[in-house]
């Protein structure tokens, strides 16, 4: 599709993704380097052209659109801290991890961090992201307290939770949380951020033999710790598992040794830890070694640990490309959120993959609390599951549609920025406010202008199909 760029904007074409590798489309990538050449390029765009796009760390396919323009914002890169209110305002453009190396050795921790760190602020707005302390803090799109998105017609607006009185701004605000990128191009946000005097979290870790005292001894953790979160050995039938839970350690805690600094914060050289992932092949042999070996690594029960942010949060982002190890086919991750009663589903799902003879080494169970207003965001209060699993397994997609009916029979939905497969019946079902994210997004974007290929997938409702393209 030809769109016509704004004097000094240049267009290079590449083959995106996103972290899964699944569906590989070549687009054309702009880089705007103001707030005006981003509203000239939206103002000049056909309808059905234009996605924003972060890092790429969605699983699937949204933050790329086949054959369109994809826009990018590394010139938004704005970072000012506010101590006094312990607020920042960020580019949206700017990465969790370039904010944490500034606000850390301030005394402040991101509200909300979700499993890397290599996300921009319009990513995590757009996905509504959520981490360990969802139970406690909710998803990031509770601490924003004011956006500004440049909208479907080329308009500036700056948006808050509240709407400042107005019923209109107060849900485009929240149909931009959750809404990945299908109300308009965020390009500043200001949120929130927790006051911490020591960069350690201090971990309580205990192994569980098998699903049922695991998930017995999360509910009760909920109460108890503001982060928790467990690995499950996916190819052990009975679901044995590793909880970890934290909380910030204050500075009077920390032993003499770390006194002195106690708000030191290098990622590099703490996240260039032990080999994290099971090596060379990926298959249900390595990961059934890998899932032995890191069951056994694990402590039976040790209190007080004190861990880094980089290993505590972060893993994985000290492995380069982690996500190659899955070879061309790529993979997929499978996460759904579904209400306490449905929590059957968690040991169904397992049983299913391990049935179809899916190796998952990352399987992931976490507590969720309240939902926000925002009608696209995710997070219910229950369970949440999240397995990757590689996406050429034979006979994977067929249990994973079974699947889906249940989740979706039960209350439950599937997570957009993880998914790469599921359809519009699916999230028309079980995104119950879908028609409600319609009706703001088409009044952000009248002519249609913003489109991914995830919408084509399974929003695809989401856009009066009448509408010439
Ligand atoms: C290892 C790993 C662990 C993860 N763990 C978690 C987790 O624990 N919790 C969780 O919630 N997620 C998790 N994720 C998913 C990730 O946090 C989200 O997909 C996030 O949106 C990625 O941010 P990004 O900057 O890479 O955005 P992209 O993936 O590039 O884009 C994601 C969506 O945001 C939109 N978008 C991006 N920038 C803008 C903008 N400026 N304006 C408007 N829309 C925009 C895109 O259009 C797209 O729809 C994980 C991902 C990985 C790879």
């Amino acid at each position: 599709m030809t769109i016509t760029l704004p004097a000094g904007l240049t267009a290079e074409t590449r083959t995106l993704s996103g972290w899964g590798r699944t569906n590989p489309v070549s687009a054309q990538v702009v880089q705007p380097s103001s707030v005006e050449q981003l509203q000239e390029l939206i103002r000049g765009a056909p309808p059905r052209s234009l996605i924003a796009r972060g890092l790429g760390r969605s699983y699937g396919d949204a933050a790329q659109l086949k054959d369109g323009t994809v826009i990018e914002l590394p010139a938004f890169d704005r970072i000012e801290l506010d101590p006094a209110s312990g607020t920042l305002t960020a580019g949206a453009g700017v990465s969790l991890d370039q904010i944490l190396r500034v606000i850390v050795p301030a005394g402040f921790f991101l509200p909300v961090t979700p499993g890397t760190r290599k996300v921009t602020v319009g990513g995590a707005i757009a996905a509504d992201v959520h981490g360990k302390n969802h139970h406690v803090d909710g998803s990031f799109g509770n601490h924003v307290q004011r956006l500004l998105l440049v909208d479907g017609t080329g308009t500036l607006r700056e948006l808050t939770p509240s709407g400042r009185g107005s019923f209109d701004e107060a849900e485009f605000f929240w149909a931009t949380v959750g809404g990945m990128g299908l109300t308009g191009v965020i390009v500043e946000a200001t949120f929130s951020l927790i006051p911490i005097t020591s960069s350690l979290i201090s971990v309580d870790t205990t192994r569980y033999r098998d699903l049922e005292s695991l998930m017995a001894a999360m509910v009760e953790a909920d109460s108890r710790y503001r982060y928790s979160v467990a690995w499950v050995d996916s190819l052990d039938p009975k679901g044995r598992g590793v909880l970890t839970c934290g909380d910030h350690a204050p500075a009077e805690a920390l032993p003499p040794n770390l006194q002195a600094d106690p708000l030191h914060y290098d990622p590099k050289a703490l996240a260039s830890a032990p080999p994290f992932l099971p090596g060379g092949l990926l298959n249900k042999l390595t990961v059934r070694a890998f899932n032995e070996a890191w069951y056994r690594k694990a402590p039976k029960h040790r209190v007080g640990e004190l861990q880094a942010i980089a290993p505590f949060f972060h893993p994985l982002d000290g492995v380069q490309d982690w996500n190659r190890i899955y070879g061309p086919a790529g993979f997929l991750q499978y996460q759904f959120a579904v209400p306490n009663e449905a929590a059957h589903l968690v040991p169904r799902t397992l049983e299913a993959l391990r049935q179809v003879g899916a190796p998952s080494f990352l399987t992931v169970l976490k507590r969720f609390g309240p939902s926000n207003p925002a009608p696209l965001s995710f997070p219910i209060p229950g369970w949440t599951l999240a397995a990757d699993v590689p996406a050429a397994v034979p006979g994977l997609l067929e249990v994973l549609d079974q699947l889906d009916g249940e989740v979706s029979a039960a209350g439950g939905r599937l997570y957009l920025a993880k998914d790469s497969r599921q359809s519009s019946g699916m999230s028309g079902d079980s995104y119950t406010r879908i028609a409600d994210f319609v009706n703001i997004a088409e009044r952000l974007d009248p002519n249609f202008i913003l489109k991914s290929d995830l919408q084509t997938r399974c929003l695809h409702f989401a856009r009066a199909p009448s509408v010439a393209s």
